[in-house]
This record gives C-alpha cells, structure tokens and sequence, in this order.
C-alpha cells in the first residue's frame, strides 16, 4: 500500500485523514472557519523536535484548521519568541512541557496571554500540571496520552467542557497515525527525529515516570504481515526525512525481540545514511541478537544502555532486575563482535548508594571501554515512587526541574559534587571519542576514578573550567596525564 501525504501546511484529504476518520469515526465537519493552531515547541536544543506536535498535528486530519509548528530552543532570547508567536496571529497556541522547558514555558505564558488574549492555549506533557495556575478558565490542560483528547478538543472548536475532555479514552500506539509528512523534510532534515514503536515499560525503576505507566502497546505486530508492511514503509519514510538520528523512544527497544529483530535487519539490509539511536535493556539481549547486530555498517547503530549501578542490592531496592555479571558479559562481546557504539549511563544518588559503591560502578563500567559513559545525577521526579522514597530517607533535592539530588541517604553534598566533575570530566575527555586509545592504556595502569582524580587536579591547577574546553588544551591535558603514568 502506498501512503499519500499533505503536500503543504494545510490538512486536506490523504492516507493520515483518512486513517484517522477512519479509526475515531469522524465524519468532515461542517464548514467551520479555518483556524490557526500554532505548536511552539520549546526544546532543549536547536537540533531537537517534538514528536509530540507531529502527532498532534496528524490529529488534526480532515479538520478545517490550518497547523503551524514553531521550533525554539531553551537558549532562545525570551522576546524573540514572543515576537514569532504573537505574528502568527493563531486562534489556539500549543505547548509541551517537559522538565527541560517548564521553567522557560513558565517564563513565556503570562507575556504570551497578554499579547495574544482571545488566543485557547492548549498545554500537555508530563509537566503540564504545574502550569495549570498560568491558564485561564478557557485554556486547556491535557494530563495523560494527548492525541484523542486533542482531536475531541479540535472536533469541538476548542470549546469542549474539561469534564467532558477528562472522559475521552486515549488512542492507543498502534492507533495514531504516522505523524510525520514527506514536507517535513526542510525542517527535520540533519536533525534528531523521533519515532516510537512501544509505549510504556514492564519494569518500574522507582525514579522513573514510566514505573507507574502500565501500557503495554505494541505499534505493529510482528507476526503480522500488513503490519510488517506498514512497518517497513513508515522506516523507509523517516529514513527520507534525512535526519542526522533517528531515535526510537521506547524505553526498552528490544523488548519485543522479534519485532527489534526486523527494524535492525531492515536497515541493515537497506542503506542507512543516519545513525539509528536504540535504548536498550541489556538483560535482554542474546546470542540471536548479535548473530543480526554483527551485521550492522560501523556509524549505523547507537545503543544507549541504562546500567545505572553494578550494585545488585541497590539494582534490587531500585525495582531493576538487572544482573551486572551479564550485562557486562553482553557489553564485551557488543564491543568486540559489532561496531555498535555504545552509549551506557550511570546514576548517582539511587537509595542506599554510597561514595564507594558508584566509584566501584564506574571503574566496572570504564574497564568495558563503552564508547560514552554518563554518569547522571537521579532526580527526584514528582509523579514516580522514588518522591515518599526521598521523602522518608530525609534526601535533599532541587524543588523545581531538574529536581536533581543534592544529597541522599547515603551521599553528602560534596560526595555529589564530586562525581559532577567526574561527570564533566568524562563529557570532555570520554565521551567524545577522542582519546579512546589513551584511556585503553591509562586504564591497564590505574581505575578511573584515580584518572578522573588527576585530570580534576591537573584542571583546578590550570585553573581551567571542567565543563569545556578548547581541543588543543584537551590534547594537553591528556598528553600529561599519560605521561605520569610513563606513556
Ligand atoms: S528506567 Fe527504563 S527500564 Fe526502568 S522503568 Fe524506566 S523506562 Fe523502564
């Protein structure tokens, strides 16, 4: 089957209106005056889009409204966007809020509401309550999966009753049209773009937003031969978009192995001319994993793999199950067998974690020679178990995004700051892949924490900063940490 697309900005008939009539049951209005809905995206980079508009904006099929999607960055002057979305004069003027931009939307709406008064401001995404006091009674929040709700609120002109709006039943993935059109091109191309093929997470790590999420959806089956069909049209579509990155946001890509399995051998059977980003639970992976995976071009493929700790009774008390013996045993032999690169993530600050046990995790987890290796401060994020956990285990913490740890039950302040310079450290010195042979042979001489030590020293004596630096002093720094060690 083929797919047709918008050829523009405006909605009319094609493959995405007709699958959405289709599965809502909704017949074209009656002649209504074409609004203008406006999506400002506020993201945390130039090179980032909001796949939640795009969904929003295919529910918009087959209705008479005219979308528009603004892209913003948080580094973006406050006034400049004022000035983009007051011009675009629209009638309904969406927002996403993630702990990223809450900050910055909280910043941008009274303005907005003062220049734009007669505009219904609409604001979904998992921060989207805490805005609630900068509506007015005729604006919209929309708590939970948006894309039902948003087309009932649309149906209605924007002038639905929030009581009827709480009673609209959420679409399911495998529901909701593709969200991206072939003219999207001169926006998404070079940048990351995002597609999902499972929502929600079997497993609740209590710091989480997905531990309390029970959906399990599933977009294709793979054992369906029409959905494998559809499946393999939309890849080859984003692949025509020409991101930089296609990231698949499923918070465990490969738990459907079978369906995993076809995406990898579609694009290793198809030129790929991006890097395709996968998260990864490592548990998972087997034998018949890497028998596909060993295919894969060098560039193609990027796992990021949450470890977060080598610590089984803290893994426990986290609600992971992880098992550390053969997540490492799978990281090795991802290194030597594919040329997947391999982007793994630590946390500090997990219940019951001390100083010690991180520095153990990081020392395990550099010795693997990973090709990135962030180590992330936990947040305590309102909506996830881990908020009572912190709560009754006296942990001190930012109030407002990113809600990150200042010290736990386990950890001081100056544990903590600490290991945000071994952080920064490994930003600049690992993780950007320039050094990957000294830190092969720093490593058979000394642990990484001992490594971060020094190049911490060599920083406060240079008086240099440790969240950038120049490339020509980065190849000094090291040059003289190896040659403490005689390299
Ligand atoms: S951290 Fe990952 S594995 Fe754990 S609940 Fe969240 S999404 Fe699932």
């Amino acid at each position: 089957m083929a797919f047709g697309w918008h050829s523009g900005g405006e909605q009319g008939s094609c493959f995405v209106c007709f699958l959405v009539d289709k599965l809502l049951g909704i017949k074209q209005p009656a002649l209504m005056n074409k609004k203008k809905v406006l999506m400002l995206a506020v993201n945390s980079s130039w090179s980032h889009s909001s796949p939640a508009f795009y969904y929003l904006r295919a529910m918009l099929g087959g209705l008479p409204y005219q979308a528009k999607m603004l892209d913003f960055s948080t580094k973006d002057h406050l006034g400049d966007v004022l000035r983009t979305a007051w011009a675009e004069q629209a009638q309904i003027v969406c927002f996403s809020a993630y702990i990223w931009n809450r900050i910055y939307l909280q910043q941008l709406l009274p303005p907005l509401k003062k220049l734009l008064p007669e505009a219904v401001l609409v604001v979904g995404g998992p921060e989207a309550q805490r805005l609630e006091s900068y509506l007015s009674k005729t604006d919209y929040l929309i708590c939970g999966p948006g894309e039902a709700k948003f087309r009932a609120l649309a149906e209605s002109g924007f002038r639905m009753s929030t009581d009827d709006l709480a009673k609209v039943p959420a679409l399911s993935l495998s529901e909701l049209p593709f969200p991206y059109k072939a003219s999207d091109l001169s926006t998404l191309q070079n940048r990351l773009v995002y597609y999902e093929l499972y929502r929600g997470c079997p497993y609740g790590c209590i710091y989480c937003l997905s531990a309390r999420d029970g959906r399990k959806e599933l977009r294709f089956d793979p054992a369906n031969p029409d959905n494998l069909e559809r499946l393999f049209e939309e890849l080859a579509l984003l692949v025509a978009l020409q991101p930089r990155t296609l990231k698949f946001v499923d918070r465990s890509f490969n738990l459907n192995k079978a369906l995993a399995h076809k995406v990898w051998e579609f694009f290793i059977s198809n030129p790929l001319s991006c890097e395709a980003h996968f998260e990864i639970y490592p548990d998972l992976l087997d034998e018949s994993d890497l028998a596909i995976l060993e295919k894969a071009e060098a560039g193609k493929f990027r796992f990021e793999i949450g470890v977060q700790t080598v610590n089984p009774e803290v893994a426990r008390a986290c609600g992971r199950s992880s098992n550390w013996r053969k997540v490492h045993e799978m990281l090795i032999k991802l290194k030597k067998r594919t040329k997947i690169r391999l982007h793994t993530d630590l946390l500090a600050g997990l219940p019951g974690e001390n100083y010690a046990s991180i520095v153990d995790s990081l020392n395990q987890l550099c010795a693997c020679l990973p090709d990135a290796v962030q180590l992330g401060i936990l947040k305590i994020l309102p909506d996830t178990p881990m908020l009572e956990i912190a709560k009754d285990r006296g942990y001190k913490w930012l109030d407002e995004p990113p809600y990150s740890v200042l010290s736990s039950d386990a950890l001081s302040f100056p544990e903590l700051c600490l290991l945000e310079d071994f952080a920064r450290l490994l930003n600049l010195y690992w993780n950007k892949e320039e050094h990957s042979e000294s830190w092969k042979t720093l490593l058979q001489k000394d642990s990484a924490e001992s490594l971060l030590n020094r190049l911490r020293d060599i920083h406060n004596r240079l008086g240099y900063e440790l969240h950038s630096l120049a490339r020509a002093k980065r190849d000094a720094v090291m040059k003289e940490l190896l040659e403490k060690y005689g390299g």
